[in-house]
């Protein structure tokens, strides 16, 4: 294993940012493909960033974010936080009690690291399920004492949870008066637009998060919709922590909710599978994404396997030992990036984050690109991993040094 904690993470997304920055510097922002579908944004104009002081920017902004955060959302009243994570934090530091359960239904695991995390500080019980029959049969055992249901919409890696099981998830809570908070990071664009679902407050939710950098044009950021009482809780605590999105961030997200469209999401799915056609000549493990392709840490592994196996039939698997299923993913991201210019999210990401190498053609930098220059980009990337896998050192070198 190469990147063993955190702490490597850390260092190698320092690694990324310098090369960033030096690709940048010798070949111009536009030789860069952000595809990580996390652009980010900052669309404010000169005198809008001349009011943003400290108590002038919130009192202008701030009234805007609830106008268009609710038509984005839904709820009667919404709340900016400085990351999705910090809303997360924020909703489990002011509803859920120590010693209670927190039960979390998602798609598919693995959960946003930040949940159960959250529940470690408050010293909550953690329950997850991603199968509807499991949390069915459980969920009634531990509901006198659950403080908080939680439900993703759309997972890290896009897998979303359908209406149905959304809609049976939150009447079982509301049966048992249990406050329903969604964790809807991308879902709350990705759900809707593409899968043409309802907003999760309009299934019953008491409370939504959004990430604002996520599939629209803002910073990255937290948005929180729902409930006023509950809302005016978590908004006290999330004050008294500084979880709260700074003037400048509230700024970005009302430019950003400003310039979305649903449609620019369902312009992806043409190309996503135009991709997926051209790159099943030579793969079998990109799976489709609502608007992308992407590859999993175990499908990476097996590609690789059998890539290698099929140049040697004598190869052996235990030549492959010293690296983790995770270290293929952040190599290749890195090859992505050093040698393809393509950004994606495990070149880039924050520790514990889902380490899938995903390609969001719904990003803003994907209609520069061609799908069959982006294919072949893939294709080069993969074969120079194969390359790189064979020995350990390089494998560091690539990781960790910033040469390009
Ligand atoms: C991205 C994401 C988060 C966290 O967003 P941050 O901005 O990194 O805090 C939480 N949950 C899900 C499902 C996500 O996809």
């Amino acid at each position: 294993m190469i990147i063993k904690n955190s702490l490597d993470e850390m260092k190698k997304r320092e690694v990324s940012l310098k090369v960033i920055k030096s690709i940048i510097a010798t070949s111009g922002r536009n030789s860069l493909y952000d595809l990580t579908g996390l652009s980010g944004g900052f669309l404010a104009k000169q005198e809008e960033l001349d009011i943003l002081e400290t108590y002038i920017g919130p009192a202008i902004f701030e009234e805007k974010l609830q106008v268009l955060g609710c038509e984005h959302l839904g709820g009667e009243k919404v709340f900016a936080v400085n990351r999705t994570s910090s809303g997360i934090l924020a909703t489990i530091l002011a509803i859920v009690k120590e010693d209670s359960y927190v039960v979390h239904f998602l798609p598919e695991f693995p959960a946003h690291p930040s949940i159960p995390r959250s529940c470690g500080i408050v010293g909550a019980n953690y329950l997850e399920f991603d199968d509807i029959g499991e949390f069915i049969a459980n969920f009634p055992k531990y509901a006198r004492n659950v403080s908080l249901l939680v439900i993703t919409g759309s997972t890290m890696d896009h897998k979303i949870l359908m209406e149905e099981d959304f809609k049976t998830a939150i009447n079982l809570a509301k049966n048992e008066n249990i406050p329903v908070f969604v964790d809807d990071a991308s879902g709350a664009r990705l759900r809707t637009a593409i899968f043409s679902q309802k907003r999760a407050t309009d299934l019953g939710a008491d409370l939504v998060v959004t990430s604002t950098d996520k599939l629209m044009m803002g910073p990255r950021g937290g948005l929180m919709a729902g409930k006023k009482d509950l809302i005016d809780e978590i908004k006290t605590k999330a004050h008294q922590f500084g979880l709260e999105a700074q003037p400048p961030s509230v700024l970005a997200m009302v430019k950003g909710l400003e310039e979305y469209n649903e449609d620019d999401l369902k312009k992806s799915i043409v190309k996503k599978d135009e991709l997926m056609d051209l790159l099943a000549n030579d793969f079998n493990s990109f799976e489709k994404t609502p608007t992308g392709i992407m590859v999993s840490e175990d499908n990476l592994k097996n590609e690789i396997i059998f890539s290698l196996k099929k140049s040697d039939s004598n190869f052996n698997e235990t030549n492959l030992d010293k690296f983790s299923n995770k270290d293929f993913c952040f190599l290749w991201a890195m090859l992505l990036l050093k040698e393809e210019h393509i950004v994606t999210i495990p070149a880039v990401s924050m520790p514990g984050a889902s380490a899938t190498v995903r390609f969001d053609l719904a990003a803003n930098d994907a209609d520069r690109i061609e799908v069959n220059n982006l294919c072949d980009k893939i294709k080069n990337s993969f074969n120079n991993l194969l390359n790189v896998i064979v020995d350990e050192k390089i494998a560091k070198k690539i990781l960790y040094k910033n040469n390009i």
